[in-house]
């Protein structure tokens, strides 16, 4: 089947998107879709989108595999230039995509889905701005020696992403791929595929056919095969750490590179100092963002375990009660919507079912309990919970050691830091982490003591590019969003040495 542009209606109401196959919108060979279904508004498909399987896998790293040695011979300037151009394509639909992701993933327009569109025009600038430096080095080995080493791209990258910010992961991922020479076989989550294909169609003017591939459906059978596939060089996987885990044993059993960015279950930390009088509201307001209460959550760094010192623990409280009660939950396409929806009936029934638990703990206290909020009118149905803060919580109750992956927040008091300290570490995940304290060195050390990938002082906001990003422990293997991540993790050294004269 062919398709002139990427949607079409068969006949019904609702578009048909297909997926991206050497520069070709095409369906699966078994001519299976799926539906993209709104959070936001339940029951409503956005689009049909294939359900592929791993013949169509099989297309896609061919292609990929066939434009390889084109686009890794490029100079570097040629592959800097597509992501320049792919860069200024998506800003010219800024807006679309925006709306495109709200709609696709329930995250609201104004606090999510417009930064996610920024980002990932900006890790493309970053990515192109960077091309010039994949490159190798020269040992000083006298006269009649030239030893050097070059940075060599992979392959095909099997990129996998998950539902929560699909455009920012992706942008952690294709443009430092493609611009080490590397190409791609892209699948995105089953939950938000569109602006994953939207993306693919924004870029392919600036791209041979071939060097991007999306290819759409389940997990565990088009994710799996791509993990499996004997031509596919490296997986670059974001997701669960149980998937990751899966997908790191396969890999390895064909001794495939592989990065993993899974979940956490990050550390906030409160010394006196941030809840000082003057301090307070500017704490409680990064302790909210870090949370990423306006991502519903579902944020493998939001910083979903708050510790308290004791000194402040209830002005701290009641201040952050005061900030977090004031968002708005509703359609993510609004304007003043703060809060947006969690992305599945399944996945809300998950965070219900562990609040459920929470407050079922002996002397836990319930300052905020949002698993009952509902939508109205418009979205009536949608899945939507509103925050949750469960307060005097013991850091081994499960709901303080899982991650739950919604607007749920634990508090947890503490008087000595190393106490505190132990207490942060003493879970399996270590992908971020907050300290708040205006003592440069209590800050500094407690950041250097903390088992995490990046640790954030008196901020919460997100991930800046060119840094480095990973995780520690169960939370990941590998580095992104740097540039030294990237020539890590989608190059590979090769040595050369020769005699002269
Ligand atoms: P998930 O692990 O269920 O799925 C992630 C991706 O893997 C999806 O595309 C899915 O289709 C695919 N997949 C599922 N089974 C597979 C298999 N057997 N082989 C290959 N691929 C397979 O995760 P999710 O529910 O989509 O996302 C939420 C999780 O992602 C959370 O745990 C969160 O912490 C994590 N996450 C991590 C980061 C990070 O950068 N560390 C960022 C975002 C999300």
């Amino acid at each position: 089947m062919k398709y002139q542009t990427s949607i079409e209606t068969q006949g019904t109401d609702v578009p048909v998107w297909p997926m991206y196959i050497n520069g070709d919108w095409v369906a699966g060979v078994d001519d299976k879709w799926g539906g993209a279904v709104c959070p936001s508004r339940a029951e409503t498909v956005l689009a049909r989108v294939p359900s592929s399987s791993s013949p169509d896998v099989d297309r896609a790293v061919a292609a990929a595999r066939a434009a390889f040695p084109a686009w890794k011979a490029q100079h570097f300037t040629v592959r800097q230039q597509a992501l320049l151009q792919i860069a200024a394509a998506v800003e010219a639909e800024a807006e679309a995509m925006a709306v495109l992701t709200a709609q696709d993933t329930g995250n609201a327009l104004r606090t999510q889905a417009r930064p996610e569109v920024s980002t990932l025009i900006a890790l493309f600038r970053y990515f192109a701005g960077v091309a010039g430096e994949f490159k190798g080095s020269v040992l000083p080995a006298g006269d009649n020696q030239l030893q050097y080493t070059r940075q060599e791209p992979l392959g095909v990258v099997g990129a996998i992403l998950p539902w929560n910010s699909p455009l920012m992961i992706a942008a952690m991922k294709i443009p430092a791929a493609l611009v080490a020479g590397n190409t791609l076989v892209v699948k995105p989550a089953e939950d938000a595929p569109l602006t994953i294909l939207r993306l693919a169609e924004l870029a392919a003017p600036f791209l041979p056919a071939g060097v991007l591939n999306v290819v759409t459906g389940k997990g565990r059978v088009v994710g799996e095969a791509i993990v499996q596939h004997p031509d596919v060089d490296k997986i670059s996987f974001t997701g669960s750490s149980d998937v990751g885990r899966h997908v790191g044993e396969v890999a390895g059993a064909r001794l495939a590179h592989v990065s993993l960015e899974l979940g956490g279950k990050s550390p906030s930390i409160v010394f006196p100092s941030a809840a000082s009088a003057d301090r307070i509201e500017a704490t409680a307001a990064g302790v909210l963002l870090g949370m990423r209460f306006t991502r519903q959550g579902q944020s493998c760094t939001a910083g979903s375990r708050l510790f308290v010192h004791r000194e402040v623990y209830e002005p701290f409280i009641e201040e952050l009660s005061r900030q977090v009660s004031a968002l708005r939950v509703g359609d993510p396409l609004e304007e003043d919507t703060d809060m947006g929806t969690i992305i599945s009936a399944k996945q809300l029934a998950s965070v219900q079912e562990y609040v459920e638990d929470g407050k079922r703990q002996a002397g836990v206290r319930i300052i905020l309990d949002g698993s009952d909020f509902r939508g109205t009118g418009a979205t009536a149905g949608g899945h939507y919970v509103g925050p949750t803060i469960l307060a005097d919580v013991s850091n081994d109750w499960r709901i303080a050691r899982e991650e739950v992956f919604g607007p749920v927040l634990v508090i947890i008091p503490w008087s000595d830091v190393d106490d505190v300290v132990a207490m942060a570490n003493d879970s399996h995940y270590g992908l971020a982490a907050f300290v708040w304290s205006y003592d440069l060195n209590e800050a500094l050390d407690t950041a250097h003591r903390i088992e995490s990938g990046w640790v954030q002082v008196n901020q919460g906001g997100g991930q800046v590019v060119g840094q480095s990003y990973g995780g520690y422990k169960a939370s990941g293997l590998g580095r992104e969003f740097s540039v030294e991540g990237a020539i890590a993790g989608f190059t590979q050294t090769k040595q050369i040495n020769v005699k002269l004269g």
